[in-house]
């Protein structure tokens, strides 16, 4: 290649994303960007206004690293650290799952749902909270929310509480270890119930992309054979923790959306239950009222 002073940031990002493209990242230019504005300590707009200026050898070290383990197919959120979420940045590593952009219905539908009540105090419950990015981003848009989450896995707890902190809201969310609702004494106790539960099934996980399968817990994904099995837990548990005219939000894949609909209306606490499609227009978010 030629000199070293001719790797602008500009000709890196198109390097980059030409390598990428054939490594098979799906989205090579976003990954190259995000990963160059980590390596030089910027935001990914500054590298527009940089594109003609030379990379110092820290910064391309740092980059090349980078982009090798990403070649190899770890999940760029996890290389950088974060993951942006409902508008807020979460700290994230390999003991969570990264937040998607579909579990932001979730959140956008329990909002709905609390901005109906006016301001009253709530009492919420988010199980399998992982990096803790539901909670937070509920509690951020909703100060009459106290939300308790929950999460089998300490080490996800670790990373949810760093969360819970930068976005200052330690007052509002609290943090338990425990598994699913176990933990919780059998009373009406929540206004809602909200999770983003694990829901591939065996057979789905084995076809999964490598940068999930092989990067991400799988005790975050995985469901149980069918994929139904802890959502099946969660409903029956919910029934008789939820108050009667609270709220069951449930995050699902949209291979399992039928059994899903047939647990909650088997369940017969809930009335008239709802689904909500992803922006791919897949069926991805259930709510139900306890009656
Ligand atoms: N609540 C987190 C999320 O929505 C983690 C979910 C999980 O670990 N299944 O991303």
């Amino acid at each position: 290649m030629s000199e070293e002073s001719d790797w602008t940031i500009g000709r890196l990002l198109t390097w980059t994303s030409d390598y990428l493209t054939k490594q098979g990242s799906t989205s090579p230019r976003l990954d190259a960007e995000v990963l160059l504005a980590d390596a030089c300590g910027c935001e990914r707009i500054d590298l527009y206004t940089a594109f003609d200026r030379a990379a110092t050898e820290t910064v391309r070290v740092t980059f090349r690293e980078m982009v090798r383990r990403r070649a190899e197919g770890t999940p760029v959120a996890y290389l950088v650290g974060k993951r942006e979420f409902y508008s807020l940045s979460f700290r994230v590593t390999p003991d969570v799952l990264i937040p998607r952009p579909e579990t932001e219905h979730l959140v956008i539908e329990t909002l709905d749902l609390i901005k109906t009540l006016d301001g009253k105090p709530i009492k919420i419950v988010d199980v399998g909270s992982g990096s803790g990015n539901v909670s937070v981003a509920i509690a951020k848009h909703a100060p009459s929310s106290q939300i308790t989450a929950v999460d089998i896995s300490k080490t996800a707890l670790e990373i949810a509480r760093k969360n819970v902190e930068t976005h200052q809201v330690q007052e509002q969310v609290s943090l338990v270890a425990g598994d699913l609702l176990e933990g919780f004494n059998d009373e009406p106790q929540f206004d809602f119930v909200v999770s983003n539960p694990p829901y591939v099934s065996e057979a789905e996980l084995t076809q999964a992309a490598c940068e999930v399968k092989d990067y991400e817990p799988h005790i975050a994904l995985l469901g149980g054979p069918q994929g139904t099995e802890i959502i099946a837990r969660l409903v029956q548990q919910s029934t008789g923790r939820l108050k009667s005219g609270g709220w069951l939000l449930l995050e699902f894949s949209p291979m399992i959306a039928t059994l899903v609909a047939d647990l909650i209306d088997a369940s017969s606490a809930f009335e008239d239950p709802v689904t909500t499609k992803d922006l791919a227009g897949l069926t991805r978010v259930i709510k139900a009222r306890r009656r």
